[in-house]
C-alpha cells in the first residue's frame, strides 16, 4: 500500500486548526458530537483507505445497514440489563409510534440484514466488514463521544478457532499498516450456555459474602449481571474481588480446548497477549472468546477495538442456529493515537495552480482547469479576481507543486512559464499540452 503520509502530493500541517468563535454562534454542535474540518479528512480517508485495503486483503466484503433499526432488536442482542441498552441508547418513537434506535453498535444490524436477505444460503460462511458512525448517549471525555466512528467486521458460518485469531490480526494488521505497533492484547473466554450459569452461581455465592461493601453500581449488576462486577473499574471493587472464580478456570469440555486452540494458534503466529480472566465486555451476547485491543497513550478510555464469539445470538434473533465471531474498532481513538505519534498529518494539494492575470485569462484558466481534472489532475484557479501576488500566496498556502502565470501575452504566443514551486525554477510550457508537461 503506498504511504500517502509521506508522499510528494500531500502537504503537510498541524493538526490543531479548531478555533472557537465563542459563545455568539445561535447553533452549536450537539454535545458528544464532532465536526470533522478538513485538516483531519485528509488523515481518516487515508486510515479509512487502509481498513478497506486490509479488510478485502482478508477477503471480508463492506455491508452498510440503516442507522436506525427497531429498539428491540438492540435490546434483544446487545442485552436488556447491559449498560448501552439501560442507560446509552437514543431511542425515539416516531410519527407512527414505532420505537427505533439510533444504532449502538454494528453487529446486531449486521446479523438483522444477514438474515434478512438470506445471505447464509449464498455460502457456508460469510465474512462482512462495516464502517460508519455509532452512536451512545455517555458521558463525554478524551476519546468518548456520543456521535464516534467504527470500523468492524463479522465472520458468520464457523466456529473455528482460527476465525477468532483471524478478528484479533485484522485490527492489529490495520493497526501495523499505519505505523502502529505498540498495542496490547487481552484474551478471556466468557464460556456458553452450558458452563456459564454454572459458573455463575459460584460466582454469585462468593459476592454475595462481600455485596455489601462493593460499590453501589457492582451491587446492582450482582443481582443483573454479575460477571459485570469483575469488570469495574472501582479500585475498591477490583480489591475485594481480587480472589473470587475466574470464568476462564470454570470452562466445559467444549471452552476449554477452544481458549487453548485460541492461544496455540496466537503462539504460532508470534502474536503476544496476555489472559484477563477479569474481561468480560459490555455486551451480553458473547460466548467463549472475548478479546480487547488497548493502546497506552489513550489514557482511561484506553481501547482501541473489541470482539469475540456470539455463537448464540443468531438463533436469538430468530435464525438457525450458526457459530459466528467479530470485532468492532473505535476511530477516534485511532487518530488520537496517530496524532499522538505523528504530529502531522496529511491533506491532498494540487499539482497545478492556474493564476490569471485579466478577465480572457481568468475564463481561459477556468475551461483549462475543468479540462485538465476530466484528465484527473488536481487543479486550483483563482476564482476572487485577486492580485497575482495574492494568488501566488493561495498557491502556496495550498502547497500547489506547479504554478502557471495566465495573461494576455500567453493568451497570444499560446506558451507559458511552468513554474517549480518547491525548487523555485522555471520551464517553458505549450499551453495547449499541460497535461503532458506535468505528466
Ligand atoms: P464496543 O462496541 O463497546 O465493543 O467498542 C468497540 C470500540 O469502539 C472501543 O474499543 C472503542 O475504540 C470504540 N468506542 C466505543 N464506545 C465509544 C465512544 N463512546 N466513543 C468513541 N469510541 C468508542
Amino acid at each position: 500500500m503506498i504511504d500517502i503520509l509521506s508522499s510528494s502530493t500531500f502537504r503537510r500541517f498541524p493538526l490543531s486548526l479548531t478555533s472557537d468563535p465563542g459563545t455568539r454562534l445561535k447553533y452549536r454542535s450537539i454535545k458528544g458530537t464532532k465536526d470533522l474540518l478538513p485538516a483531519e479528512t485528509g488523515l481518516w480517508h487515508h486510515v479509512e483507505a487502509d481498513v478497506r485495503y486490509m479488510m478485502s486483503v482478508f477477503n471480508y466484503r463492506e455491508i452498510r445497514t440503516p442507522v436506525f433499526e427497531a429498539t428491540s432488536l438492540f435490546a434483544r442482542s446487545i442485552g436488556e440489563l447491559t449498560d448501552i441498552v439501560t442507560k446509552e441508547m437514543y431511542t425515539f418513537n416516531d410519527r407512527g409510534d414505532e420505537s427505533l434506535t439510533l444504532r449502538p453498535e454494528g453487529t446486531a444490524s449486521v446479523l438483522r440484514a444477514y438474515l434478512q436477505n438470506n445471505l447464509g444460503e449464498q455460502a457456508p460462511l460469510t465474512k462482512l466488514y462495516y464502517l460508519g458512525p455509532m452512536f451512545r448517549q455517555e458521558r463525554p471525555q478524551a476519546g468518548r463521544l456520543r456521535q464516534f466512528y467504527q470500523f468492524g467486521a463479522e465472520a458468520i458460518g464457523s466456529s473455528s478457532p482460527l476465525l477468532d485469531v483471524e478478528m484479533m490480526i485484522l485490527p492489529l494488521e490495520v493497526y501495523r499498516n499505519l505505523g502502529i505497533n505498540d498495542t496490547k492484547l487481552a484474551l478471556n473466554s466468557v464460556g456458553c450456555e452450558k458452563c456459564r450459569p454454572r459458573y455463575k452461581k459460584l460466582l454469585i455465592a462468593e459476592l454475595k459474602k462481600i455485596q455489601k461493601s462493593l460499590s453501589p453500581d457492582s451491587q446492582a449488576r450482582l443481582s443483573q449481571n454479575p460477571l459485570r462486577v469483575l469488570d469495574s473499574k472501582d479500585e475498591r471493587d477490583r480489591k475485594l474481588t481480587a480472589d473470587v472464580p475466574l470464568i476462564k478456570d470454570h470452562l466445559c469440555e467444549e471452552c476449554r480446548p477452544h481458549f487453548e486452540e485460541v492461544q496455540s494458534a496466537l503462539n504460532a503466529l508470534n502474536i503476544s497477549f496476555h489472559i484477563d480472566g477479569r474481561m468480560v465486555r459490555g455486551l451480553d451476547y458473547y460466548t467463549k472468546t472475548a478479546f480487547e485491543i488497548t493502546h497506552q497513550s489513550l489514557g482511561s478510555q484506553d481501547a482501541l477495538a473489541g470482539g469475540g464469539r456470539y455463537d448464540l445470538l443468531i438463533q436469538e434473533l430468530g435464525g438457525k442456529a450458526t457459530p459466528a465471531v467479530g470485532f468492532a474498532a473505535g476511530m477516534e481513538r485511532l487518530m488520537i493515537v496517530l496524532e499522538k505519534n505523528k504530529r502531522e498529518i496529511a491533506s491532498p494539494s494540487p499539482k497545478l495552480y492556474l493564476a490569471a492575470l485579466d478577465e480572457p485569462s481568468r475564463s481561459w484558466a477556468f475551461r483549462t482547469a475543468v479540462d485538465l481534472r476530466k484528465k484527473g489532475i488536481a487543479v486550483e484557479t483563482d476564482y476572487l479576481d485577486r492580485s497575482l501576488k495574492a494568488q501566488m500566496r493561495d498557491a502556496n498556502r495550498l502547497a500547489a507543486e506547479y504554478v502557471v502565470v495566465i495573461g494576455s501575452e500567453e493568451l497570444k504566443s499560446g506558451s507559458g512559464k511552468l513554474k517549480n514551486m518547491r525548487s523555485g525554477t522555471e520551464r517553458p510550457v505549450s499551453l495547449s499540452d499541460l497535461a503532458g508537461a506535468l505528466g
